[in-house]
């Protein structure tokens, strides 16, 4: 379970403004949470957070990425009725928009909003058929004309986030008709990617505060704008220049209605999982085979995850410089790139213990051995 500081880190964290390109608000409130336990704290030029804990070794250096941006919009236009049109920030199904709550950032302050389009009654039949586009979709501030809304503060280019508050939700563990014990889940915004940047912040306090032994010197970061291109995760890849990097992410979690579950790779609640492939990245393979045999190990349960479309950050990271030898490893999480997801905060718990005592093997000949022939 997580201590009560570590969650409200989480809650901050994910409560947190910050579509990508404007991820100021999380970075400071990572950076806060970070400075007592690094030796040093400090961003590159596009406004990713890295923060370092040397250990009993200078080299390797070993890189925990997550990414602090969240999908969002921003507004496009204001119709001379005082409604917003908005471009979206990120991948958005457009279906999952509509009558959603959202929160404008203005140079006046924060404006409650709804996504709307026409209601029902006045839709025709064909039109009461169709997906409606997020371009034919408007937010509505509440305002009744253009000039209404630019007295708000409303403004073309100003950023908009979902309107979701984190919570947590306890229930039964259940086996066979009887409770098992129960356990914790985070319902929320943001979790994508938050809570990789959140492992990564938990696993550099845990190595400082229980002064466990790790031969090497740990770098998290928060990155930036990972979900318009993985542009952060470029300039702090750069910066950091790692030798090796473990990107820490959220999975898809296909425990879903409509997902065939012989098909499921991954669950959310059966330990995080370990990204054997995906589009933007093969894993360095005995990386991949070291974090398996620890968390077998160690008795940490977790899940062989391919994701056939889709990247992370380490797409960016594994080709750096001279390349990096990089794995993904992931919290299963429901409903992400939506207004609220789900995860279990056990799944959460076992990706630090997991971190954590992979980076304790890292040192200089593990390290070389990944690449080594
Ligand atoms: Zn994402």
């Amino acid at each position: 379970m997580l201590r009560s500081e570590s969650l409200e880190f989480l809650r901050r964290l994910c409560d947190a403004f910050g579509p990508s390109g404007f991820e100021r608000e999380p970075g400071l409130i990572l950076k806060d949470y970070v400075t007592p336990f690094c030796d040093r704290v400090t961003t590159d030029k596009l406004g990713s957070v890295l923060f370092s804990k040397r250990g009993s070794s200078d080299g390797p250096v070993v890189l925990l990425p997550g990414h602090i941006d969240e999908v969002g919009f921003v507004v496009a236009g204001i119709s001379k009725e005082g409604f917003l049109s908005f471009a979206t920030v990120g991948g958005w199904f457009d279906q999952v928009l509509l009558a959603q709550r959202v929160t404008v950032r203005t140079a006046k302050g924060m404006l409650p909003g709804v996504v709307s389009s026409k209601p029902p009654h006045i839709l025709t039949p064909e039109e009461r058929d169709k997906v409606v586009k997020h371009d034919k979709m408007f937010i509505d501030i509440g305002a009744s004309s253009k000039d209404e809304a630019v007295e708000m503060g409303a403004r073309v280019g100003d950023p908009v986030v979902p309107d979701s508050k984190f919570t947590t939700i306890e229930k039964p563990l259940m086996e066979n008709g009887t409770v098992k014990g129960t356990t914790t889940l985070a319902m929320g915004k943001a979790f994508d990617d938050r809570i990789g940047a959140f492992v990564a912040a938990e696993v550099i306090r845990r190595l400082t505060t229980e002064r466990l032994d790790h031969p090497n010197t740990v770098v998290g970061a928060g990155t930036v704008q990972e979900e318009v291109g993985l542009r952060g995760a470029r300039t702090a890849a750069w910066m950091a220049n790692p030798d090796v990097c473990l990107t820490l992410e959220v999975d898809i979690s296909q425990d879903i209605p409509g997902v065939d579950p012989d098909r499921a790779l991954v669950i959310m609640g059966k330990g995080p999982s370990v990204l054997t492939y995906d589009s933007s990245m093969v894993p360095n393979q005995a990386l991949k085979d070291l974090v398996i045999q620890t968390a077998a190990e160690r008795s940490i349960p977790y899940q062989l995850s391919l994701m056939a479309r889709g990247g992370t950050d380490a797409g960016m990271i594994h080709v750096t410089r001279v390349g990096c030898p990089s794995v993904v490893l992931g919290v299963p999480t429901r409903h992400i790139h939506s207004h609220v997801g789900i995860l279990s905060l056990e799944d959460v718990t076992h990706l630090v213990d997991l971190v954590v005592a992979v980076v304790q093997k890292l040192d200089h000949a593990t390290v070389t051995g990944l690449t080594a022939l």
